[in-house]
């Protein structure tokens, strides 16, 4: 809490009053209950009492009960916040994926991988692709599981992350930069080949992945083959580095396929049942070019 905020508070909200009128034992214990951080037990305690009394539970349980909801509150509170650290685009999980979309991509690893033991082994994970089969969906979803089961994450795009790098660079909050990336147990790295990048933006991203080497896990999703990472990173020995560090330990999931937003869109355009007319627009699934039909 700031000094200023402080300032803001009537005396007697900082400095437990004593023989006032204020002073009733409700008082002291919202008191010490927000000078303790237990605010589900000064939310829940008077209720809680009331259920107690009715159902004839003696003092350790009822404290029991109160201690428990705290506990439940303070676990939900702290995976709020590392997923607000993540930066996530959006919240989306496994529940919402649908793997029959995309038969390429095995549904058993990725499963496995929500577990999230891949984190504590420090082990990668690349998702390659084409546009729209889901990369991103998949890199959120195990991005979450790792927030619930109590791992720091970061989300960012490859073109993002170079931005950042450079931009600390300059300011010269590098090494800051570098060390709290290298901390956090879970890097995802979205969208790595979109765009090339420069000599430097691929040095120091190639860097990241350097200092993360066997210290934390790192998801990387892409629509390029490896073949083709060279065409980003421009230098050859700099992708062979990079691949050798980042492949050491991998899980590769492989998601070709069909892109399940045109899909979509192909499946609204289209009309519903069959022999109801002709179509009113035809969905070009390569190029997803809607027509008139
Ligand atoms: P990519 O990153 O591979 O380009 P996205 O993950 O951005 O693809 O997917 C595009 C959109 O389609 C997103 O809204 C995503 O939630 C949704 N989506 C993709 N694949 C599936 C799937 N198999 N089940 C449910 N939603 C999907
Ligand atoms: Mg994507």
């Amino acid at each position: 809490m700031s000094a200023a905020s402080k300032a803001d508070k009537p005396a007697a909200a900082q400095t437990m009053p004593s023989g006032t009128t204020s002073g009733t034992p409700q008082v002291l214990l919202a008191h010490h209950l927000k000078q303790l951080k237990l605010p589900t037990i000064l939310r829940e305690y008077d209720k809680v009492a009331r259920e107690a009394a009715r159902e004839g539970i003696d003092h350790a349980a009822y404290l029991l009960r109160l201690v428990e909801l705290e506990l439940i509150d303070r676990e939900r509170r702290v995976v709020e916040r590392r997923i607000r650290q993540a930066r996530f685009p959006a919240v989306k999980s496994l529940d919402t994926f649908d793997f029959t979309a995309i038969p390429s991509l095995n549904k058993m690893l990725v499963l496995e991988l929500a577990r999230c033991e891949y984190i504590l082994r420090r082990d990668n994970i690349i998702a390659l692709g084409n546009s729209g089969t889901g990369k991103t969906h998949v890199g959120l979803s195990l991005g979450l599981a790792a927030c619930q089961k109590g791992f720091s994450v970061a989300f960012t795009t490859a073109a993002g992350l170079v931005h950042q790098l450079m931009e600390a660079r300059d300011e010269r909050r590098l090494l800051k930069l570098q060390r709290d990336l290298a901390g956090v147990k879970l890097l995802i790295i979205d969208e790595l080949g979109y765009v090339p990048l420069s000599t430097t933006g691929a040095e120091l991203l190639f860097e990241v992945f350097s200092q993360r080497y066997e210290r934390g896990s790192t998801i990387v999703t892409s629509n390029l083959p490896f073949e083709e990472w060279t065409s980003v990173f421009g230098a050859e020995r700099l992708t062979g580095a990079l691949l050798d560090r980042l492949t050491h330990h991998v899980h590769i999931l492989s998601m070709n396929g069909e892109s399940y937003r045109l899909a979509q869109s192909a499946r609204r355009h289209r009309p519903v049942g069959a022999g109801e007319g002709p179509p009113e627009e035809v969905v070009d699934l390569s190029t997803g070019e809607i027509t008139p039909a």
